[in-house]
């Protein structure tokens, strides 16, 4: 049974999202590329970050029957260019790099034939230490049986997970580099993608750093991507559990905007003087 402040928590959730979709209906969605957030699939954490494995196979199917599914290469091209995204999009990305992604998370994919970008902390996976809330790391051959699917882009999530906001340039250029280097040693090619720690955005010499190396760069924002999106301050929508199939497909069709904007008040308190 749920604890009264498990309950309480719950019940804020619940109340974020209903006053999210409300705003939906006064506003409806930019159009654009959307771009989902996803972490672990399976995990049994019971956390917000892990999706029980039904619901995530509910959400491909819906989401390969009704959505347009983009590689990120795809979506960079039409967002890039002149005339903008030829219609709306979805783009599937995992954050982090934990051992369901090969377990669970391929093979969902393989079924429904839908791609996805995948962005790695390669110091948890180099060291075999555990993500946060005991997420096994892959191993390097995990990451690279992953990695050999037509459907698998992966990317770069930095090398220890740390935010590049509080670093100095010579820790980023490092944090930047190591991980390319093993990514580029184990895959056999250099990362052309970048994802923020915690989608907080770099200090302006990180997103020097992050531009001059990378095609592409994520956050988060909960809105969709149009031909006026900056490449590298691409936004994304969290998927979680408590969005239930109702929420999900909102988020996916690029609603959900107003429930970032309240995330994000919450987040700067917890993250307030931490550097990982
Ligand atoms: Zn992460």
């Amino acid at each position: 049974m749920a604890s009264p402040k498990a309950l309480a928590v719950g019940g804020v959730r619940a109340v974020i999202k209903g006053s999210a979709a409300v705003g939906d209906t006064l506003r409806p969605p930019a159009p654009g590329i959307t771009i989902l957030i996803y972490h672990r699939v399976g995990a049994g954490s019971g956390g917000q970050m892990d999706l029980a494995p039904d619901a995530f196979e509910r959400q491909l199917a819906w989401l390969a029957a009704t959505q347009r599914v983009l590689t990120l290469d795809a979506a960079a091209d039409e967002i890039g260019d002149i005339a903008g995204p030829t219609g709306p999009g979805v783009v599937l990305t995992f954050d982090d790099g934990t051992t369901d992604w090969v377990d669970q998370v391929l093979p969902a994919l393989e079924r429904h034939a839908l791609p996805a970008t995948f962005y790695v902390s390669t110091d948890f996976v180099d060291r075999g230490v555990p993500f946060p809330a005991d997420g096994r790391p892959l191993t390097w051959v995990g990451l690279a049986e992953l990695d050999s699917s037509d459907l698998v882009t992966v990317g770069n999530h930095t090398h220890r997970h740390l935010l590049l906001d509080r670093l100095a340039p010579a820790e980023i250029d490092e944090e930047l580099d190591r991980s390319q280097e093993l990514l580029a040693e184990h895959l056999g090619a250099v990362p052309t993608h970048f994802c923020y720690p915690k989608a907080v955005a770099g200090s302006p010499a990180a997103e020097e750093a992050v531009r001059a190396r990378f095609r592409t760069a994520v956050l988060a924002g909960t809105r969709p991507n149009d031909r006026d999106a900056d490449l590298w301050r691409l936004t994304r929508s969290p998927v979680q559990p408590s969005d239930g199939d109702r929420w999900f497909r909102r988020k996916a069709m690029g609603g959900m905007h107003l429930e970032d904007d309240l995330r994000r008040s919450v987040n700067r308190l917890r993250y307030r003087g931490l550097t990982s």
